[in-house]
Parts: structure tokens; C-alpha cells; sequence
């Protein structure tokens, strides 16, 4: 897929892949590696949110490192020269997209 492609799917919020960098019980905090884009989603209310300052702040009252996975994600995400086409995308059950 050309990067200008993968552009106009992120800038309309339907990412090729998203990656699961954190699973708080039925919820997560997910990625795109293409955009860096990220949201919280919550399984069991079937919602998705943009992840945000207020959102980290939630999890982390609730006893969670929520830095150092995403400084994890962050940090193997802008390591990588190819497209992980395998990594995580697959993480999410189908109607969570
Ligand atoms: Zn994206």
C-alpha cells in the first residue's frame, strides 16, 4: 500500500493495523504504527476513545504504568524499517475495529 494511501486511511480513522500496547482487564490501549495514533477501547462497553493526557491520568489512578509500555511501543515501533504486518494487528477481536 502506498504511503499516501495509508495516509488517507489514518487521516479517516480506518488504520491498516493497530497494535495492543497495553490490556487493562477488558479494556486496552492500542496504536496505529503507521500514523502513532492511539485510543483506549473498552470491550465489554464496546467503545473507542482517542487516548489522551486525562485518559492516561485514569489508568494510571488506578495503579497502572501506562509510561512504560508506550514508551516500549514507541520505542520498537520507530525502530523498524518495515511495516509490521505481523505484529499485533491481530491482537483485537474483529468487532473491535
Ligand atoms: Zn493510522
Amino acid at each position: 500500500m502506498s504511503k499516501l494511501l495509508t495516509a488517507i486511511r489514518c487521516r479517516i480513522g480506518w488504520h491498516k493495523r493497530l497494535h495492543v500496547i497495553q490490556t487493562f482487564g477488558s479494556a486496552q490501549h492500542i496504536g496505529c504504527p503507521d500514523c502513532g495514533r492511539q485510543y483506549g477501547i473498552h470491550h465489554g462497553l464496546r467503545t473507542v476513545i482517542r487516548w489522551d493526557a486525562d485518559l492516561a491520568d485514569l489508568y494510571r489512578s488506578m495503579g497502572h504504568d501506562v509510561d512504560g509500555p508506550l514508551r516500549e511501543w514507541r520505542r520498537t515501533v520507530l525502530a523498524r524499517s518495515e511495516p509490521p504486518s505481523h505484529r499485533g494487528s491481530r491482537a483485537l477481536p474483529p468487532d473491535a475495529r
